[in-house]
């Protein structure tokens, strides 16, 4: 398999080359250059599979310079009842005839993110330590995503992690999560200041090139391929899980910010997976409901983007919309740069009256957004009805989805977090805290490792060459 970028600027490239990266040098993101086609019968051969040879054969396709075995080893080693809970991996729940539940969060950090991010791991320690190589991951996070990537870098050989967050503006939960960690190789640093603050210190690190290749500073940001391909692998899980032996078509709702989790689904589909709809659920931040309705992408300015009781999907612009924005126009990479050229002058671009949008639906995308109150008596009706409590953003997923069923076609859910990360608005719905993994009992009382800094960039860089060099 080689990689290219979406417009159309960059040399071909193996997975190994782009497995660190995700950016590609032309500003682009890396694409593959097919999604291979499985048949209806290798579907079915592979219906049995338990989940890590399912992801074992579905990797495979696109990590062709890993060998064999050793991604077999790898991906065997990821995907484990010690790590995510169950031999499922992830295990899924029928609501009612027709609505189920896929529960992606049983991870150590009790988000989605887990799923892609444990793999990620696995798959960094193994290439860097076959090329020789460190890496020293920078990163900012308002919770999930630095967590995730904590959790699954830590105790790693040749790894570092530096992950930046906005001083006491996670939640308690969360916070704890990360800052009791106590690996060498693992540096939390709480910036006095907002979540863009963190990212405007990651983005002047990462564009002192020199700086950046001196210390071997990467990223495990959204727009990484590895995470979208081992995102790819429950989509085909759910499938087999609430169908029996024919091509049977069905839905998924998939609650979204930064178009990976969806962009998965949609790979999977073009594979050839029997799937009808695609539904892209947003909070109030709208972006992508937008241009799913009207054909206008017009990403938001940091000042315009709300403060939701859905943080998680709390983004201005949605980082792999282009990935997807690549297959609507044909994969024609010129066109791709003019449109991302139209938003950086124009601030949108709108396809609306076009042939490209006209084909919108045959790409299976329909799309609604949540609100505060939504998502409140979302959470309140399905404790209700199923005696299930669910976290504010599959609360979205679920809310939106209900617009977008069809008799007789099942639709999947995608669980992106545990209720538990989200205490605050679970007591504002149901007057009760959720239920927290016994694990996870008393965590806030743990001894709490991190160093408090300005949003001094600087400062940073200092603290950074002094620990890995
Ligand atoms: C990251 C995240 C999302 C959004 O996923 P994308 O892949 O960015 O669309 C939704 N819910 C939760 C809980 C998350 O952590």
């Amino acid at each position: 398999m080689r990689y290219f970028s979406t417009r159309g600027g960059m040399p071909a490239q193996r997975f190994s080359d782009i497995l660190l990266g995700g950016l590609a040098p032309d500003g682009g993101l890396v694409v593959p250059e097919r999604y291979p086609l499985i048949d209806a019968a290798t579907l079915e051969r592979w219906r049995a599979l338990p989940y890590a040879d399912l992801a074992f054969v579905l990797l495979r396709l696109y990590c062709d310079d890993i060998p064999d075995a050793d991604l077999h080893e790898l991906v065997r080693r990821t995907y484990t009842p010690q790590v995510f809970g169950t031999a499922e991996i992830v295990p899924l729940r029928t609501l009612e005839p027709d609505l189920h539940l896929l529960r992606l969060s049983n991870g150590p950090t009790l988000a989605f993110k887990d799923v892609a991010m444990q793999l990620l791991g696995n798959l960094f320690e193994y290439v860097l330590a076959r090329d020789g190589r460190a890496l020293n991951i920078l990163g900012a996070t308002s919770g999930d995503t630095g967590s995730a990537a904590e959790y699954a870098m830590r105790g790693r050989k040749g790894i570092r992690v530096f992950m930046l967050s906005p001083d006491g503006r996670m939640s308690p939960f969360q916070a704890a999560q990360m800052f009791s960690l106590r690996d060498d190789n693992i540096f939390n640093i709480a910036v006095d200041g907002v979540f863009d603050d963190c990212q405007d210190m990651v983005k002047a690190v990462s564009n002192d090139l020199s700086f950046k290749s001196r210390h071997a500073i990467g990223t495990v940001n959204s727009i990484n391929w590895g995470r979208i391909i081992a995102q790819v692998v429950y989509y085909f899980k759910a499938w087999f899980a609430v169908t029996r032996d024919a091509p049977q078509p069905v839905s998924f709702t998939v609650p979204s910010g930064n178009f990976g989790n969806v962009l998965a689904g949609h790979i999977a589909r073009r594979m050839g997976l029997p799937i009808r709809r695609l539904v892209v659920a947003t909070n109030e931040n709208d972006v992508l409901d937008e241009f799913f309705r009207t054909g206008i992408y017009r990403p938001r300015r940091t000042a315009d983007t709300f403060q939701t009781s859905s943080p998680s999907m709390d983004i201005s612009k949605a980082s792999n919309f282009e990935r997807f924005v690549w297959d609507l126009v044909d994969r024609d990479g010129a066109r791709v740069a003019a449109l991302w050229r139209e938003v950086d002058e124009r601030g949108a671009f709108d396809l609306a009256s076009t042939g490209e949008f006209a084909r919108i639906a045959d790409f299976g995308f329909v799309s609604g957004s949540s609100s505060h109150a939504r998502r409140i008596s979302t959470i309140r009706e399905v404790e209700r009805r199923y005696g299930e409590v669910v976290d504010p953003h599959t609360a979205d997923g679920l809310a939106v989805a209900q617009a977008w069923r069809e008799p007789g076609v099942p639709m999947i859910c995608l669980e992106t977090a545990l209720p538990a990360k989200f205490a605050q608005i679970i007591v504002e719905a149901l007057g009760h805290g959720p239920r927290r993994p016994g694990a996870y009992d008393g965590i806030e009382e743990a001894a709490q490792r991190f160093t408090r800094m300005p949003a001094d960039v600087g400062m940073l860089k200092q603290y950074i060459a002094a620990r890995v060099t």
